[in-house]
């Protein structure tokens, strides 16, 4: 990224330390991975093998996914439609929409000590979200690295880059966006050498077609709030990344909205692996329509 700045800013740690109850970034963490509930069915899973360790990334729902590293889960963008099995070390949060920003499903995932790391917009918000963890403001373009320890007592630095993620030309009315600049961020993680984008809901901004290296990506397609499948498609093409899980492409819930299978066809013969998993269980949906 072109504007790396120094995690917490002497501002936002007097913010965040005004905030009762909040342990701040000490990166180490030290809640024990638990199952939240035995009759919960885990969903499918894929597997990446790192240089230090296999990453497991487990669609949930919509835009709600669950990566586990050395014994550590992260979550991101948790939602109360979600099922979840285990419970989380490290939740990201890209930006405000409910269904990305749920507190009670941040508190639902959250183990014993969790890191939340979210745009600056939104911490304000977080402070009766988290019951026992710590707060982790992240501007756009801002990097952090967690360091904890993992499996048999070995330590990992989970690296985390917050990537802008907005609206170029879409938008409730004239001179609006639904995703202004600034506001809300996608994330690279950077586990064992392995680089896994997470874009939030966003167009294909300059800095997504300029990100290099990436392993794994998951791109937003639905209209009116971020991509077609097309326009999904020329961004891969632009960034390339080695494999590409299409999502959050079904909003509102209850209607089908953008067909995955279009973006895959459109990056035929590139190299890049599509893969389309079921990110609207049944139940999932039916929880978040009610
Ligand atoms: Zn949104
Ligand atoms: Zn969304």
């Amino acid at each position: 990224m072109k504007s790396q700045q120094k995690f917490f800013h002497p501002h936002l740690r007097l913010l965040a330390m005004g905030i009762a109850g909040f342990l701040l970034a000490p990166h180490t963490f030290a809640a024990p991975v638990t199952n939240v509930a035995a009759t919960n069915v885990a969903p499918t899973s894929d597997t990446l093998q790192t240089q230090t360790g296999v990453v497991r990334i487990t669609p949930i729902f919509h835009a709600t996914l669950q990566i586990e590293y050395m014994g550590k889960v992260i979550d991101a963008d948790p939602v109360s439609g979600g099922s979840y099995t285990k419970k989380a070390d490290l939740v990201l949060i890209t930006h405000a929409h409910p269904d990305h920003f749920d507190k009670a499903a941040i508190q639902k995932v959250a183990g014993s000590f969790v890191h939340v790391v979210a745009p600056n917009s939104i911490t304000s918000q977080l402070s009766q979200a988290i019951k026992s963890g710590s707060l982790c403001p992240l501007a756009n373009g801002s990097i952090l690295d967690f360091n904890t320890t993992g499996t048999n007592n070995k330590k990992l630095t989970i690296h985390i880059e917050a990537v802008p993620m907005y609206n170029l030309v879409r938008g409730p009315k004239p001179g609006q966006k639904f995703h202004p600049k600034g506001v809300g961020n996608g994330y690279i993680l950077t586990l064992g050498g392995k680089r896994i984008y997470i874009a939030g809901d966003t167009e294909a901004t300059p800095e997504m077609q300029h990100l290099k290296n990436i392993d794994i990506a998951f791109l937003p397609m639905n209209l009116p709030y971020t991509m077609t499948p097309q326009e999904a498609a020329k961004a891969a093409r632009a960034f390339h990344p080695r494999i590409v899980y299409p999502y959050h492409y079904r909003y509102p819930f209850n209607k089908p909205n953008t067909n995955p299978q279009q973006f895959a066809t459109a990056l035929k013969g590139t190299g890049i692996q599509v893969r389309i998993r079921d990110w609207y269980p049944a139940a999932a949906v039916a929880r978040a329509t009610g």
